[in-house]
């Protein structure tokens, strides 16, 4: 009995890996090959595999599964989110020019402007969210335009279509950095979009017990591209971290479902607290990308950040809460909170910060697997203790 993995759902599809794998044993996991190299039975003719940098059985059953999960030509897989990123990035040429989200990942930033800029590829940073400034910032010389959607850590949404087809007026290529989502809530290659990539590293593992990078390619041409890069710069990702990405992607969508749904539970109930200034969460009808967002992905999400008035009782929050963990990173079946000022945007000066809304205040949670009622009660608790000395500072 063969399947053909289109028939179904990406529920179902996420779950069953077997139409990937080798069909020799019927195994319903991918075996992992712990080889380097790969005998040739033939002195002139080669088999499918060589060389474990240019191909290994392993991580194409990983590659190949992505490319079917985000509707892509091909997909590969690298050793973190940011040696996918920086990959597709050598796509481009000296001389050539690329757009860019404002509020990127920290790492992309730093590769944007701290290398490629080494490497004489030009950048400009717009507002995503405003088509008008997108439309405005193309060169001569712009070949890539880059979305983050949602943003980090403000939730910020950019419309994919009306980018891809502004993009498409100049002849230039998008990438998005679809790791918010998954491909489980937005798929962003149907809408038009040439590479999507992911760190992996966040819900598609879903574990925080690997660091691992996905790309997918639209179509052929770009994907023998990016696959030489692969090839040639050699940032790939080792077997066992393959599998252990394969093994935490086949609950990838029970875990969001629950995760969102306990977000959204917790959004509701931070706006209503009194020592909340303000929760950013595209599920809200009143978040500015709302509707944006929901013609083009199918949830929220598992993540959200709302502000504190200031540094102390943030401090006083985070040190009384008992369940998340405070640390970077997200997606994972644990909650993990972050503190933006001084883990993700730690290199930005305070005033770039501040104008950007990422306050002293700000804080950023992704949602785990914990129960829901638990954590909102941990949440009350931590926001009554920073609210009591609150009230004690301000009368000192
Ligand atoms: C974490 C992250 C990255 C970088 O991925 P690594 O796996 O840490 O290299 C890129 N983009 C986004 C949105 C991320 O959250």
């Amino acid at each position: 009995m063969s399947r053909s993995q289109n028939d179904f759902d990406i529920e179902t599809r996420l779950t069953s890996q077997s139409a990937f794998i080798d069909s020799a044993t019927g195994a319903v996991n991918p075996p992992i090959h712990y080889s380097s190299t790969f005998h040739q039975h033939q002195f002139d003719q080669f088999g499918p595999y060589d060389y474990s940098r240019s191909g290994n059985p392993t991580r194409k059953v990983l590659e190949d599964m992505i490319a079917d999960l985000e509707g892509g030509a091909k997909g590969f897989a690298f050793a973190s989110g940011m040696a996918a990123i920086s990959s597709a990035f050598m796509l481009l040429s000296a001389g050539d020019h690329v757009l860019i989200s404002e509020d990127v990942y920290g790492g992309t930033f730093r590769m944007i402007t701290q290398v490629l800029s080494r490497f004489k590829i030009e950048h400009t940073f717009v507002n995503m969210t405003d088509l008008s400034e997108v439309a405005r910032s193309f060169q001569p010389n712009t070949k890539v335009v880059y979305v983050e959607t949602p943003s980090n850590p403000l939730l910020h949404i950019t419309d994919i279509e009306e980018v891809v087809r502004l993009a498409k007026a100049k002849n230039c290529f998008v990438f998005v950095d679809n790791t918010f989502m998954t491909p489980f809530l937005q798929r962003p290659l149907e809408l038009g979009a040439d590479i999507v990539i992911h760190s992996a590293t966040k819900f598609l593992s879903g574990h925080s017990d690997v660091v691992a990078g996905l790309a997918v390619v639209k179509d052929e041409q770009l994907a023998e591209q990016l696959g030489y890069i692969q090839n040639a710069f050699g940032s790939i990702l080792g077997v066992h971290d393959c599998w252990l990405l394969l093994r935490g992607m086949k609950t990838l969508g029970v875990r969001l479902k629950q995760s969102s749904q306990s977000a959204n539970e917790i959004a509701l109930r931070l706006q209503s607290h009194p020592l909340i200034e303000a929760v950013y969460y595209p599920g809200f009808t009143t978040h500015p990308g709302h509707s944006v967002h929901f013609r083009q992905s199918s949830g929220a999400g598992a993540v959200l950040s709302f502000s504190l008035p200031n540094q102390a009782t943030t401090k006083l929050f985070v040190e009384s809460l008992k369940i998340p963990v405070f640390a970077v990173s997200l997606g994972a079946v644990e909650s993990i909170l972050s503190y933006p000022a001084t883990m993700s945007h730690a290199a930005m000066p305070k005033k770039e910060r501040e104008k950007r809304g990422i306050t002293d205040g700000l804080l950023r949670l992704s949602v785990g697997l914990e129960n829901v009622d638990d954590l909102i009660k941990d949440i009350e608790q931590a926001l009554l203790v920073a609210s009591k000395i609150g009230e004690v500072t301000e009368h000192v």
